[in-house]
């Protein structure tokens, strides 16, 4: 089987190990999978519906007007979702991220965010294309949200309508990152997702404008996801490339990761110009040291967002189990898990019928 690298992987030198990461806090009870890896993240995916259509997620000729999305009586409540949480936190689960589909339309998202505030020791966050936020961003803070993640892939209109293919404009996904930095949210990161050709000669004037904003912006590999966006390697911008032609203009340097197993790798600007990220997710990847369960609207398990098959909570859910008989049925899915699929991606893997990743929660 021959595993899809690019060129020159073994020797990127933005590679770097985890040694010095500082540990998760990890005040929880630890719960392993086969690889040793302990289950510290939850994304919860809150709608499987979305106001774009970025070509490299929900493209229009798959997700177009006769598209299936899930009824309403299929998709977990808040209270159901509260519930789960709460049994993912006494799991040892310290970050829940919301995500969707596009979590702000969601109705009522800020009630939710309400509830889920509520759970003692729980790092909870947002993942958004920001088209809503201006109009959201001080109730969800007021409910409780202290940081969020806004995706924006370009500042040019033509580049970013083209990608959203909704015609959303540039200038209100940056008033809706403006509303939340008015708010009091903090941090606001951005995630820019790069495919060749498309957007990544938007790399430079986004690092140009994200610099001395305060805002992290992280660079995301384009991936594999789902099984209708026509992934193809060639269209991958690895990580080392957008970092060397950053550093070109702009020198940068390595972080230290916050903890040990951090998504993204950390550089930050020579001359005190403040933070960026990258996900390389598709040339580094970061499998051995992955924490994360992935809950799909309808109530699904997933232990990779690779997945092809889910663990139906949601059954259980509604069929009047205990909580502690779910933490159990979770705890033996955990520590049956053995996914890595980005360490072994290879022509047969991208070309399995994977879940997309509007429903599994990206
Ligand atoms: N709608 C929200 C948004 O766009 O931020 C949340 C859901 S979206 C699926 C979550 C993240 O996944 C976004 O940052 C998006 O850019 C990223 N994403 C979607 N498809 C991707 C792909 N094929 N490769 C890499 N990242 C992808
Ligand atoms: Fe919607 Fe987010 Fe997917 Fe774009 S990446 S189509 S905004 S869910
Ligand atoms: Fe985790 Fe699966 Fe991604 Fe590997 S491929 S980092 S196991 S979600």
């Amino acid at each position: 089987m021959d595993v899809i690298r690019p060129a020159r992987f073994d020797k990127d030198p933005t590679a770097r190990s985890a040694a010095g990461a500082r540990p998760r806090r990890g005040d929880g009870p630890i719960l392993e999978d086969t690889q040793g890896r302990p289950l510290r993240d939850l994304r919860i995916s809150i709608t499987d519906r979305c106001n774009f259509r970025c070509v490299y997620c929900m493209p229009k000729e798959v997700f177009g007007p006769h598209y299936q999305f899930l009824d309403r009586r299929e998709i977990l409540s808040f209270e159901e979702i509260t519930r789960v949480a709460r049994i993912f936190r006494s799991l040892g689960v310290e970050k829940v991220r919301l995500t969707g589909g596009e979590p702000l339309v969601r109705r009522n998202v800020e009630d939710l965010v309400a509830m889920l505030s509520e759970i003692p020791g729980l790092d909870l966050t947002l993942t958004t294309n920001g088209s809503n936020l201006k109009q959201k961003a001080q109730a969800l803070r007021e409910a409780g949200l202290r940081r969020i993640t806004v995706s924006l892939d370009s500042l040019d209109n033509a580049v970013f309508q083209a990608m959203n293919d909704v015609s959303f404009p540039v200038e209100r996904v940056i008033a809706g990152i403006e509303a939340a930095d008015a708010a009091g949210i903090s941090p606001v990161k951005v995630n820019m997702v790069v495919k060749r050709g498309l957007n990544d000669g938007s790399v430079l004037s986004m690092a140009r404008f994200f610099k001395s904003s305060g805002h992290i912006l992280r660079f995301i590999e384009y991936m594999d996801v789902g099984a209708t966006n026509g992934w193809r390697m060639d269209d991958v911008v690895s990580a080392r490339e957008i970092l060397r032609r950053i550093d070109a203009e702009m020198p940068i340097e390595p972080v230290n990761p916050n903890y040990q197993g951090e998504v993204a790798k950390r550089w930050r600007y020579k001359d005190g110009g403040g933070e960026i990220g990258v996900i390389a997710s598709v040339t580094q990847a970061f499998c051995r040291d992955c924490t994360r369960l992935r809950l799909s609207t309808e109530g699904r398990l997933y232990t990779c967002l690779f997945a092809t098959e889910g663990f139906d909570l949601k059954t259980l859910l509604r069929s009047g189990t205990s909580d502690a008989e779910i933490a159990e049925a979770v705890a033996s899915l955990w520590k049956r898990r053995g996914d890595r699929y980005s360490e072994i991606r290879s022509a047969e893997t991208v070309s399995l019928k994977k879940i997309e990743m509007s429903y599994i929660g990206g």
